[in-house]
């Protein structure tokens, strides 16, 4: 085989698929849409207060006891963790008029909820650091796949100068959200329908979703005996847990019990008003100090949400592999967290999906690839 695989996304999922293969001598390119890898991944500080930390408005966590892929992983690239802070009593809140309840919470002690020092964008950052900056494009948007008669694949994509880049591959993983891949990109000859019906009822997970995280000075909840942690069933947040990171500030995130389409409705200045009220009256008047609010509303993001996404999220029994099959098979390869049955929507889900999309690519040449670009 002489032309490179191609990975389409630089997710956590296309990013170990790459650094797998660059580890096995196998040629292999990454094209990204945005303008930075992580793809749901995304730690970012405030701006002009690096002093504050990183804070994730993508995911936080991950569960070491049943990830082993991913602890692993964190162990071999040396990264620090740390336990999500959970000590003091928990609020629940009940009804728009009445003050939260203050409850102690009966902890599963086997359950370790485990953070990243930095985010977790420090193992993208680190799983980058693994193989050669120029293997990933950004900025590159996958828009047609198409594969001639002689077997050879070639993969289009629109640059951000207008340029359409063309590259001829030997098989491309697709590491993106499914739906994505239904809705964007144009295969010829056509996928087979049995793929497609599968590949549209695949939702993106926490596609829907949106995250607000408020920064303060210190994590001030703390010397009132509360862990931050709090259940509502008034909102406009639904869970709110303690972000801080381990030095530099305090936080509060919280994922909204407000659908994507109300959001979008009520817009982000009304949204952001009403959690900053929902605070106070959870954590009292020094909730008012935040050096800043941040948030990310994932479902109007066009690289990680389609329309139907939008829609609450109701049965998770479609993921897993995609059934390729004529033409296409051993030609694409799909990756990505929806593509994984074990760990379907988390970290361990893109890793997992990654590791067995490059054991499939090796199991298709007894002869490596040669490496280099
Ligand atoms: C708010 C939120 C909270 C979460 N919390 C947790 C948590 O605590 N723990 C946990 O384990 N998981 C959590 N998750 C899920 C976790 O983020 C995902 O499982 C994981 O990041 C998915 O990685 P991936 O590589 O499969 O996909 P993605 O990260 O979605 O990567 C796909 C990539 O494809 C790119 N792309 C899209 N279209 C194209 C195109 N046409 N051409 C080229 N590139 C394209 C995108 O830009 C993106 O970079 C959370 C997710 C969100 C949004």
């Amino acid at each position: 085989m002489n032309h490179p695989v191609i990975i389409v996304g630089a997710g956590l999922s296309g990013l170990r698929a790459a650094s797998l293969l660059t580890e096995q001598g196998i040629k292999c390119r990454v094209q990204d849409a945005r303008d930075r890898i992580g793809g749901r991944v995304l730690s970012i500080p405030v701006p002009n207060r690096p002093d504050l930390g990183k804070f994730d408005l993508g995911p936080t966590w991950f569960w070491p006891q049943n990830e082993t892929h991913i602890a692993n992983l964190v162990k071999e690239l040396n990264l620090e963790t740390f336990e999500q802070y959970k000590e003091g009593e928990i609020l629940i809140e009940r009804f728009q008029i009445k003050p939260p309840e203050r409850c102690v919470l009966k902890e599963n002690s086997d359950e370790k909820w485990v953070r990243l020092t930095g985010g977790v964008q420090s193992l993208i950052d680190a799983l980058a650091e693994t193989f050669p900056s120029e293997i990933v494009e950004l900025e590159t948007r996958v828009k047609r796949i198409q594969l001639n008669e002689a077997g050879e694949i070639t993969v289009e994509a629109d640059q951000v100068d207008g340029q359409t880049k063309v590259i001829t591959a030997d098989a491309v993983i697709l590491a993106l959200p499914p739906r994505l891949v239904a809705r964007h990109i144009e295969f010829s000859p056509s996928l087979p329908p049995n793929l497609m019906a599968d590949i549209v009822k695949k939702p993106t997970w926490m596609a829907g979703q949106a995250k607000v995280v408020a920064v303060y000075d210190r994590p001030f909840w703390r010397e009132l005996g509360l862990s931050g942690f709090v259940l509502s069933s008034v909102g406009p947040l639904q869970e709110i847990y303690d972000a801080s990171p381990i030095k530099g500030s305090g936080a509060l995130f919280g994922f909204f019990g407000m659908p994507a389409e109300a959001r979008e409705k009520m817009g982000q200045d009304k949204i952001l008003k009403l959690v900053a009220d929902q605070l106070v009256k959870l954590f009292g008047s020094e909730a008012k100090n935040a050096k800043a609010i941040l948030y990310k509303d994932w479902s109007s993001d066009s690289e990680t949400a389609v329309e139907e996404d939008i829609s609450p999220l109701k049965n998770y029994q479609s993921y897993g592999q995609p059934p390729v099959g004529g033409v296409w098979e051993k030609k694409i390869i799909f990756a990505g967290t929806e593509t994984n049955s074990q760990s379907s929507g988390h970290l361990e889900g893109a890793l997992q999906s990654a590791e067995q999309a490059v054991d499939k690519i090796i199991n298709l040449t007894n002869k490596p690839f040669t490496t280099g670009l």
